[in-house]
């Protein structure tokens, strides 16, 4: 995997449609950032890669996904009766599909 590409990720296109070509590949690699961050710990720019890549993965990869509302509500509904009340749903700007949060400021 090429240092390139965690650069483009926190600089690269505004476009919707090639942030999710990204995320997508940003998403298959995963299994090996710590390896990488581990090797780059020094470098000011891994270190802004490093945090946008922590933000994502608080925001989005660490949670459920959803692919609908619906879906995500179904999900709300069973946390509820399970005694987790008060989630909120919203639409991930990263995956573009939806999350359930207790903290509906932690969108992005
Ligand atoms: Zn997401």
């Amino acid at each position: 995997m090429s240092c390139g590409f965690l650069f483009g990720l926190s600089m690269g296109s505004k476009k919707p449609s090639a942030k999710a070509k990204q995320l997508e590949e940003f998403r298959s690699q995963l299994g090996g950032m710590d390896d990488i961050f581990a090797r780059e710990e020094r470098r000011s720019e891994a270190d802004a890669a490093k945090r946008d890549a922590a933000q994502l993965q608080k925001s989005c990869l660490s949670k459920n996904r959803y692919a609908s509302y619906a879906e995500a509500q179904d999900a709300q509904a069973a946390c509820a009766e399970h005694g987790t009340t008060g989630l909120h749903i919203y639409k991930c700007p990263h995956c573009h599909g939806w999350h359930l949060t207790s903290h509906p400021w932690d969108k992005d």
